[in-house]
C-alpha cells in the first residue's frame, strides 16, 4: 500500500481544480521551496520535490484521471510507471517543467529584470551529430526488400556513467555564472536603445549545470568512441538515392543530450545480367540463328534462380518476353514488376567456305526473303509477348 500524501493536497487546490489552477499552485509551491532560496534545506527539498511529483501527475489530464480513479496505485499498472521525485535532482526538474522555471522563476517577472522571451526548453547536455552510412544493395535484395546489419563507428554512450559524464549523480552543480538556465545575457546600452543579447553560457557551455568530479572513462563526455551493430530493415522497391532514417540511432549526445540520427542511403549495386527499369528489370538473350529461327527451351537467370523459356520458333530479335512478376515488388504498392528478355541473335563473321556455302544455299530461299514475311512491318520488333516460365 502506497503512504503517499494525496497529489491534491500537496498542491492545495480542490479535486476538480483547472489545469490553470494546479499550475499556479504548483508555481506559488515551487517558489517557496526553491533550492536557490533554501539552501541545505532538507525539509524545503522534501517539499519541492513533493510538489513536482504532484504536479506531474496532475498536469496530464491522462495521469490525473487514472489518479483519479485509482490512486497512486494507478499509476504504476497498464503500462503506467509511478512516478518517484525523491531521488531526482533539481535539474532534471526544472528541465521537465521548463516552461515553469523558463520564464517566471529565473530573471522573468518574479526576480526583477526584463521579461525574456519564451526559450526552448533546456535538455540535459547537448544533442550528437546525424551520421549518414551508404549501404550497397544487390538487386536480388531490393527486390524483396532485406534486413541489413551495419557496423557503425560513432559515438557511444559511456557505459561507466550511463552518458552523463559525471562520476556519481551527486557529482553534478548548477552552474553559478548562469544560475542553472544556460543562458547567459549582455546588455548594451546604444544611442538606439538598450540590446540584450542572449548567449549560451560560456562556463557550463549552455547546460546549466557543472560537473565537480568527471567521468574517468570519457572524461566527462558522457560518450566514447566505439562500435555499434545497427540492424536496419529495408523494405523491397527502394532505389539508388532513397535514404532511411534511424531515429536516435546517431552519434550519443554529451551528457545526457539526445542522440543523432543515423541516416542510412540506399546505393544499388551494379547487375552483372539485369537492368533496371523503375520495378521492371531487362536481360539480354542472345540466340544463334538456328535457335531464332528453329525455336528452342533456353535457361535464363531470375532475381530467384534460373529458369526455362520456350523460344518460339521464327522469334525475332527486338522481340520482348515477358515474366510477369518475376522484377521487382514495388515500393508504394502490392504490384511487383515484370522482368523482360530481350531477344537478339547472333550473326557470326568468319565463317568456314562449307558454312559460307550453306548459307549462300538459303540466299534464294522464299522463306529467307524478308519481303514475304507475314508479320505486318508495324510492330515487327517490339512486339512483347508473354511466355511461359518453367522452373
Ligand atoms: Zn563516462
Ligand atoms: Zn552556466
Amino acid at each position: 500500500m502506497s503512504t503517499k500524501k494525496d497529489y491534491y493536497e500537496i498542491l492545495g487546490v480542490d479535486r476538480d481544480a483547472s489545469q490553470d489552477e494546479i499550475k499556479k499552485a504548483y508555481r506559488k509551491m515551487a517558489m517557496e521551496y526553491h533550492p536557490d532560496r533554501n539552501k541545505e534545506d532538507p525539509e524545503a527539498e522534501r517539499k519541492f520535490k513533493e510538489a513536482a511529483e504532484a504536479y506531474d501527475v496532475l498536469k496530464d489530464e491522462e495521469k490525473r484521471a487514472r489518479y483519479d480513479r485509482f490512486g497512486h496505485s494507478g499509476l504504476h499498472s497498464g503500462g503506467y510507471q509511478e512516478p518517484n521525485f525523491e531521488d531526482i535532482s533539481f535539474e532534471d526538474i526544472f528541465s521537465r517543467f521548463g516552461d515553469i522555471f523558463g520564464s517566471e522563476m529565473f530573471g522573468g517577472d518574479v526576480f526583477g529584470g526584463g521579461r525574456q522571451r519564451s526559450r526552448k526548453r533546456r535538455q540535459a547536455g547537448q544533442p550528437g551529430s546525424d551520421m549518414k552510412l551508404r549501404v550497397k544493395l544487390s538487386l536480388e535484395e531490393i527486390a524483396e526488400g532485406t534486413e541489413k546489419k551495419l557496423k557503425v563507428k560513432k559515438q557511444t554512450k559511456c557505459e561507466e556513467c550511463n552518458g552523463t559524464g559525471a562520476e556519481s549523480n551527486s557529482d553534478f552543480e548548477t552552474c553559478s555564472t548562469c544560475n542553472g538556465m544556460g543562458e547567459v545575457r549582455q546588455v548594451s546600452r546604444t544611442m538606439f536603445g538598450q540590446f540584450v543579447n542572449v548567449q549560451p553560457c560560456p562556463e557550463c557551455n549552455g547546460e546549466g549545470r557543472i560537473i565537480r568530479n568527471k567521468c574517468n572513462a570519457c572524461n566527462g563526455q558522457g560518450r566514447t568512441k566505439g562500435e555499434e551493430t545497427v540492424k536496419v530493415k529495408v523494405p523491397a522497391g527502394v532505389r539508388e538515392g532513397n535514404y532511411i532514417t534511424l531515429r536516435g540511432q546517431g552519434n550519443a549526445g554529451l551528457r545526457g543530450g539526445e542522440a543523432g540520427d543515423l541516416i542510412v542511403l540506399i546505393e544499388e549495386k551494379e547487375h552483372k545480367d539485369f537492368q533496371r527499369d523503375g520495378n521492371d528489370i531487362y536481360y539480354d538473350l542472345v540466340l544463334s540463328i538456328p535457335e531464332a529461327v528453329l525455336g528452342s527451351e533456353k535457361k535464363v537467370p531470375t532475381l530467384d534462380g534460373k529458369a526455362k523459356v520456350k523460344i518460339d520458333a521464327g522469334t525475332q530479335p527486338g522481340k520482348l518476353l515477358r515474366m510477369k512478376e518475376r522484377g521487382i515488388q514495388s515500393l508504394k504498392s502490392s504490384r511487383k514488376g515484370d522482368q523482360y528478355v530481350r531477344i537478339n541473335v547472333y550473326i557470326p563473321k568468319d565463317l568456314s567456305n562449307e558454312e559460307k556455302e550453306k548459307i549462300k544455299s538459303l540466299e534464294e530461299a522464299d522463306h529467307f526473303d524478308p519481303e514475304n514475311r507475314e508479320q505486318s512491318k508495324k510492330g515487327f520488333f517490339s512486339k512483347i509477348k508473354d511466355v511461359f516460365v518453367g522452373e
